[in-house]
């Protein structure tokens, strides 16, 4: 029967995120009190933030098999060479901590460069060999950076378990490397790439790439799959191998090829001749000052 509407007939709809927001850390003393008012699993997600969906898929993983998730943003200066691009590397907190409350993190560490390096630090993490060549003979100082700033925000966050991305493949290998050599008792979780539709690896770089370097950005991801389906159908060669990406790379004049390697995919060592292992195919193309990375493992 019909009626006035009255009060109960309405839904009231508020605009309000579904989760609470994440607890801000800014000390490592600060992180580490909340981890110790907080048990059961903890999964960590370190990033430079600038978020896409390359960092939330290690964000959602962690979330699915830990009990609590922390994301530590922070762009990490010991890490940028002197003509890299730290002052202007892209960042939009605000955007960044929508999205993290969005995925239900339950803290954000975000400690200031003050913070993590007071007057008088001078205590590194050098990884050896896997930091030699690669990213690390283009970037000297870079794994240096990487290694202390990992092994710093570990020490405060006390994770079970951390998310790295197989985008960042020498990174990876290094951060497991360490973890081993210093029995730092973390799980490391490697994470599948993610892409934008057209292959391109995401990163929080690809901003910097004219309209023009980005329509021509895929022939990465391509060159890498040529070879993919080279070695699906048997071939073995190193050098073939590598040329197969280097020929369809010399197509695009925007991209500068930095290097193609064909590496041991645990050692990095370069491989020759006949490739028998697990094997890492990894290359760096420079699009004016931009440098885009990207890798495939062949098993
Ligand atoms: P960054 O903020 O660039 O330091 O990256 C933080 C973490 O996100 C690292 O472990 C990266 O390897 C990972 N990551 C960045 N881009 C991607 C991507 N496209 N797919 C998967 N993981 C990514």
């Amino acid at each position: 029967m019909a009626h006035a509407p009255t009060d109960s007939d309405y839904i009231v709809i508020v605009d309000e995120p579904a989760n609470p927001a994440p607890a801000i850390l800014t000390t490592p003393e600060a992180m580490r009190r909340w981890r110790a008012e907080h048990s059961g699993s903890l999964g960590f997600v370190p990033t430079m933030g600038y978020l896409h969906e390359g960092h939330l898929a290690l964000v959602n993983r962690s979330c699915a098999e830990n009990l609590r998730t922390v994301v530590s943003i922070f762009v990490n200066p010991t890490q940028f060479g002197p003509n890299e691009d730290f002052e202007k590397y892209p960042r939009d907190e605000v955007r960044d901590l929508s999205l993290l409350r969005d995925a239900g993190v339950d803290a954000v560490y975000l400690p200031s460069a003050a913070e993590m390096y007071p007057p008088g630090f001078q205590t590194y993490v050098n990884v050896e060999e896997v930091t030699q060549p690669l990213e690390g003979a283009s970037r000297p100082g870079h794994f240096r950076g990487v290694a202390t700033v990992v092994l710093k925000l570990f020490n405060a966050v006390g994770a079970d378990r951390a998310y790295f991305g197989r985008k960042d493949a020498q990174q990876l290998r290094v951060i497991q490397r360490m973890t081993r050599d210093l029995d730092l008792g973390v799980e490391i979780v490697p994470c599948d790439i993610e892409r934008e539709a057209d292959g391109l690896a995401m990163s929080s770089r690809n901003v910097y790439l004219s309209p023009e370097q980005r329509a021509a950005a895929p022939i990465l991801k391509r060159s890498l799959d040529h070879a993919k389906g080279l070695w699906a159908a048997g071939e073995r060669n190193a050098d073939t191998l590598r040329r197969a990406v280097l020929d369809i790379l010399a197509t695009e004049p925007l991209g500068e090829v930095d290097y193609v390697s064909l590496a041991d995919d645990v050692t990095l060592e370069e491989l020759t001749g006949t490739v028998t292992g697990p094997a890492l195919l990894s290359l760096v193309v420079r699009f004016g000052r931009t440098r885009l990375l990207d890798n495939v493992e062949l098993r």
